[in-house]
């Protein structure tokens, strides 16, 4: 009895050692980074996730923001002390590889 249930046990270790080691490999080398400015952007948009920046929510615009494929005043509610402070933040703070977007153009 005991016998039957040790090859399963030491098969299902054996398998996890595999994939475990298979997920750490793809983690290191398919790792996507993300835009440390990301989350400030969001917190710094009106938060309704309302939609009518034609986004999927406020990330979703701050993306596009980020790209600089969407323009700041594209998102509907916004009242002008967001694009304000919106627009300090990101005259100040650089993508990682240190470029600051050009606001004239969002
Ligand atoms: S319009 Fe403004 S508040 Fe609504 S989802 Fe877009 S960014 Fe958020």
């Amino acid at each position: 009895m005991i016998a039957m249930m040790i090859t399963p046990t030491i098969i299902l270790l054996i398998m996890g050692v595999v994939f475990g080691f298979g997920i750490g490999i793809a983690d290191k080398f398919l790792k996507v980074e993300e835009d440390s400015r990301l989350e400030t952007l969001i917190s710094l948009l009106p938060g309704f996730n309302c939609g009518a920046c034609g986004n999927p929510g406020c990330a979703g615009h701050a993306a596009t923001i980020l790209a600089g494929t969407g323009k700041i005043r594209g998102c509907k509610p916004m009242k002008d002390t967001h694009e304000k402070n919106i627009r300090e933040f990101l005259a100040n703070a650089p993508d990682p590889e240190g470029n600051l977007l050009d606001l004239s153009k969002l």
